[in-house]
């Protein structure tokens, strides 16, 4: 059962026909493509917050090869470890274009599953993997879900507000952060700037309890110059190269990368 709530007065969501309504009678449309937008004018950062169109789509053409399968697998064997029953609600937490969202449902198929994004675009785009997913375009740091509601929150390389996400995970809810560590895609870094400043360890700890938090690293064999492209396409890296490093990109074929990432599994 859906467990949205309304984004400017947090009261549940009912389903009439085609409309989501409060109590309080704030109505939302569901989009053509089939998601709900909960996004409040006064959130929005720009016309068009989030990632752009070039970028997702690269994203999902490179994400759609499965070069990153193994970061999605690593996230559904935590659920499975910490998981005490099998009809989950789980929100992929700035989801963007989807890949992970429908990864999780078709693992988790007896759940709900609900892929939240800023980015219209993206959700947009996320429609075509899955109906039976709850795509929402909303703000996460005032996420559309009422209290308490949700066993999972899968918050991979994004954004989170740690009070928000306290108030809609159940008691004894986990959160399962994906981080990039210093030498994650080192080899694009290495491409692209003349001296690479690698960053402390340090990164964003909740202040949850951690049930769980493990280093993962794996050497991805990327076969074709395309889809070298457009994983550089899906990072920052790629609006900072330097004029004269652009002769790179032409004869840039396969690459090698290192995917080192952080999970860190959190009890609520
Ligand atoms: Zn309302």
């Amino acid at each position: 059962m859906q467990k949205l709530a309304c984004p400017k007065c947090h009261l549940p969501l009912h389903l009439e026909n085609k409309t989501y309504k409060c109590p309080n009678n704030h109505c939302y449309d569901i989009s053509k493509r089939g998601y709900i937008n909960l996004l409040l004018n006064p959130d929005k950062a720009t016309n068009n917050p989030g990632d752009s169109k070039d970028s997702l789509v690269a994203r999902k053409a490179y994400l759609n090869q499965g070069y990153y399968d193994a970061i999605l697998n690593q996230v559904i064997s935590m659920i499975e470890t910490y998981k005490d029953h099998d009809d989950l609600s789980i929100l992929d937490l700035g989801c963007g274009e989807g890949y992970y969202t429908k990864g999780l449902k078709e693992h988790f198929l007896s759940s709900d599953v609900y892929g939240l994004d800023i980015s219209k675009v993206a959700i947009d785009m996320a429609t075509r993997y899955r109906k039976d997913i709850t795509w929402i375009v909303g703000n996460s740091k005032n996420i559309p879900i009422q209290d308490h509601s949700l066993d999972f929150v899968c918050a991979l390389f994004t954004v989170v507000n740690k009070d928000e996400l306290k108030r809609i995970l159940k008691e004894h809810g986990y959160i399962i952060h994906v981080t990039a560590n210093p030498h994650h895609l080192i080899e694009i870094k290495e491409l692209i700037y003349d001296e690479i400043k690698v960053k402390s360890d340090q990164y964003l700890r909740l202040g949850f309890q951690i049930a769980h938090s493990e280093n993962f690293v794996k050497k991805v064999n990327i076969s074709h110059r395309e889809d070298a492209l457009n994983l550089l396409k899906m990072t920052p890296h790629y609006y900072h190269i330097k004029k004269e490093k652009r002769g790179v990109l032409d004869t840039l074929q396969g690459l090698e990368i290192t995917i080192d990432i952080k999970i860190t599994v959190y009890e609520v």
